[in-house]
This record gives structure tokens, C-alpha cells and sequence, in this order.
């Protein structure tokens, strides 16, 4: 068995790995570094609260296996199950998280609810206004300039031939399998997994399917270091102050996002830039959560280039028009927490067929339009 994963993200970096631990003979082919696209843009969350429902089983997966990889990889890719606290400044907040707490008790995620008085005990200078906040303790964050390489070079330890820094000039079907023809000549394999990220949709046309997805970049910023305060990951419910979030890395700086409009994308040359007009506002937005980020210096900005499907929810699974093929793009800002679960159930799917984990919201079929009566 034999397959070719195009495109060296998270989500293809750890499919290699789990189709070279089953023994398939994979070769990934990313057109620049691995891991250089939307996966080191990230703000590195690992989050399961807020989640479509049906994508928890996956997302209960994925936890699992980030909590094993220092292990399974060899080198420690910083995961911190420092846990996830979502503050609440509205009664509309209030509610969000309440309903969804309940609805996902049944998919096995428990938000913990705690009072303001439990916010201001337990995390001090974190949302003095908050109402109230849930928290997830098992959740956390990882380093997203090391997940995928980490990812990459294990495969490579298992057998994978990872091909990087290559000009792909066609991907095609015939009777023997895929050909993808690049600038360093044509590699074969019956099996091709799609996970070209923001790229998913065109690679999925040349294959006669339609994906609606959009390119966005979401601004992102880091502080210079600041004195240790804020363990767990911060964000808000009900896009309370423009939906912003932030963390602490262990040198200390404040990572942040959200709270400024995602910006659009050119797929022609992928290129994501942060807008410094917006920055002011964003860090306004942020001062709820955070307070003493008044008093610290941004250091930089960046952004990056993630696909957003119409439905909010990625494609994952068999094509649905050529034999052999399979998707896994279209993360919309959520692959990072999901990408080691997606590796390992999309090598699963590959080599066995099936998996246990319910997968039918995702499938590109979705799409399709239906015959009319
Ligand atoms: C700014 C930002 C912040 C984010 N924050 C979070 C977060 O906090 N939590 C979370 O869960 N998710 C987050 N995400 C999303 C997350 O980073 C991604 O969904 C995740 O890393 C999976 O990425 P991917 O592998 O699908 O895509 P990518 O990392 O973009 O990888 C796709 C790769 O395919 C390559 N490629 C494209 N076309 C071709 C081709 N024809 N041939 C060969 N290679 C090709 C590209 O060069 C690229 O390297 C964020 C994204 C961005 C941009």
C-alpha cells in the first residue's frame, strides 16, 4: 500500500506519521518547508469547549494523542495542559456557555462554571469584570513551529520520504494511480490524501468536486515578556469585547488574536499580512481579559493563510469521485487543536477502510447539488 500526502501542514505532517506507523509507504510533498503555512501562524489553542458537538469524539482523539506525543514523537512539542478559561461580561455569554455545556456533557467534555468570585480567587488579574467563566481544565496549547516538523521527522524516522522546498506542476489520475509531476520528477502511489490546507478547495476541483471555502488571515500579535500571571489559555463566549484571546508563553510573553476582522487572502500567492491599523483596537478589545497588557510593547504581528468553508466545518474523508482520493482541509481556524486526530483517523481510513469516529458531517459530499425533481 502506497500513498502520497500533498501538502506538509499539521494536518499532513501527522498523517504521514500515523500512514508510515501502519506501514503504508508514504511520501509527502510540500511545496515550501513544512509546517510553514496556516500551522505556524497559529496561536497554538488546543480547545475543545465551543465546538460543533459532533466533531468531539474526534477532538476527544486528538487531546489524547497531544498529551502522548513528547513520546510518540521524540521531542517535546510544548503541549501544556494548562486548561481553558472562557470569561463571560454578558448575560448573552452566560447563557452561550450554559446551553453549550450541557448539550456537550453527553459527547464527554465537562466545563467546569465558575462564579466571578471563583475568576478573581483562582486566576488574579485575569477578567476583574467578569461575570462568571468556564473552565476546561484538560485543554491547553501547543508550539506551532514545532508540531509539524516534529511530526515530519518521525515520519521520516519510520520511513517516509518527506520532500520539501518543490515546484508541483500537475496532479493527475490515470488507470496506474496518482501522479503528482514537480520540478524533482513524478512521484506515483495509488492513494492521494489532499491536505493542502487554504488549497484544498483547487486541488479537489481538478477532481471534478466543488468546496465553497474562502482564504482569511487572522491577525495575530506577541508582547515583550512580562512577569508570570496568566497560566491557562483566556478567551471569551458570545464574542464578548470582539472574541479575543490570549496566553502566556513560559519566557513570558502574551500571545493574542481575535478582536480584529480576519483579513482577505490572495490563494495565488498566500501571502497573509497582519494590518498595524488594526492593531490598536485589538489590544483595546483584549484589555478586559487582561488588564496589564496596557502597559506592554507588541514585538510583532503576523497573520497567515487559513481556508474557511461556507459551513464553518472542514472536509474530511473519501473522495467522492475518484477512488484512491482523500480530503482533509478547510481547518477554518480550528485544525490546530484537531490536527494530530485527524493524522491518525485519516491513516485510518486510508489503510482500513473505516474508523469508529463519526466523520459523515464532514464529507465533501455535502456540496454536491442536488438533482433537481
Ligand atoms: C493566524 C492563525 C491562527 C490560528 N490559530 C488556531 C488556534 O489557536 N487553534 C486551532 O485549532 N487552529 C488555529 N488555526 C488553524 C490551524 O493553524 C490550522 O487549521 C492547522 O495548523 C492545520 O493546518 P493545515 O495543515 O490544514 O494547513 P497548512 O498549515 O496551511 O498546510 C497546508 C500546506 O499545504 C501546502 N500546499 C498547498 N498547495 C500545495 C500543493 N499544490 N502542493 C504541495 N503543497 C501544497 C502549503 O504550502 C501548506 O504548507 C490558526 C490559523 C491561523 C492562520
Amino acid at each position: 500500500m502506497d500513498a502520497i500526502v500533498l501538502g506538509g501542514g499539521l494536518i499532513g505532517a501527522a498523517s504521514a506519521f500515523f500512514l508510515a506507523r501502519r506501514g503504508v509507504r508514504t511520501t509527502l510533498i510540500e511545496r515550501n518547508r513544512v509546517g510553514s503555512g496556516a500551522t505556524v501562524a497559529s496561536f497554538g489553542n488546543i480547545r475543545r469547549s465551543g465546538r460543533y458537538l459532533p466533531q468531539l469524539p474526534l477532538a476527544h482523539r486528538s487531546l489524547a494523542l497531544w498529551d502522548q506525543l513528547a513520546t510518540m514523537l521524540g521531542r517535546d512539542v510544548e503541549f501544556r495542559a494548562t486548561g481553558h478559561l472562557r470569561l463571560i461580561f454578558s448575560h448573552e455569554g452566560l447563557r452561550a456557555m450554559r446551553s453549550f455545556a450541557e448539550d456537550a456533557r453527553p459527547w464527554g467534555l465537562e466545563l467546569e462554571e465558575l462564579t466571578a468570585k471563583d475568576v478573581r480567587a483562582r486566576f488574579p488579574g485575569i477578567g476583574p469584570e467578569a461575570i462568571a467563566a468556564s473552565f476546561s481544565p484538560k485543554d491547553g496549547s501547543g508550539n506551532p513551529r514545532l508540531i509539524a516538523p516534529a511530526f515530519a521527522d518521525a515520519a521520516r524516522k519510520l520511513g517516509a520520504d518527506i520532500v520539501e522546498n518543490i515546484e508541483v506542476e500537475a496532479v493527475r489520475k490515470s488507470e496506474y494511480g496518482f501522479q503528482v509531476e514537480t520540478s524533482k520528477g513524478v512521484y506515483a502511489a495509488s492513494m492521494l490524501l489532499n491536505a493542502t490546507g487554504a488549497w484544498g478547495a483547487r486541488i479537489a476541483g481538478l477532481f471534478g468536486e466543488t468546496v465553497p471555502m474562502v482564504a482569511k488571515g487572522p491577525q495575530m500579535g506577541v508582547t515583550e515578556p512580562l512577569p508570570h500571571r496568566v497560566l491557562p489559555v483566556v478567551g471569551v463566549w458570545a464574542h464578548d469585547h470582539g472574541g479575543g484571546y490570549l496566553r502566556q508563553v513560559e519566557r513570558g510573553n502574551i500571545v493574542f488574536g481575535g478582536g480584529a476582522e480576519r483579513t482577505d487572502v490572495s490563494l495565488d500567492t498566500g501571502y497573509a499580512k497582519a494590518d498595524p491599523a488594526r492593531l490598536p483596537s485589538q489590544l483595546r478589545s483584549l484589555l478586559p481579559l487582561f488588564p496589564a497588557l496596557r502597559n506592554a510593547a507588541v514585538i510583532r504581528t503576523w497573520s497567515g493563510c487559513e481556508g474557511y468553508v461556507e459551513d464553518g466545518l472542514p472536509v474530511m474523508g473519501p473522495s467522492s469521485t475518484t477512488a484512491g482520493l482523500f480530503h482533509a482541509f478547510g481547518f477554518s481556524g480550528h485544525g490546530f487543536q484537531l490536527g494530530p486526530g485527524v493524522g491518525d483517523v485519516m491513516a485510518e481510513i486510508m489503510e482500513k477502510g473505516r474508523t469508529d469516529i463519526p466523520m459523515e458531517d464532514f464529507r465533501v459530499e455535502r456540496f454536491q447539488k442536488l438533482p433537481r425533481p
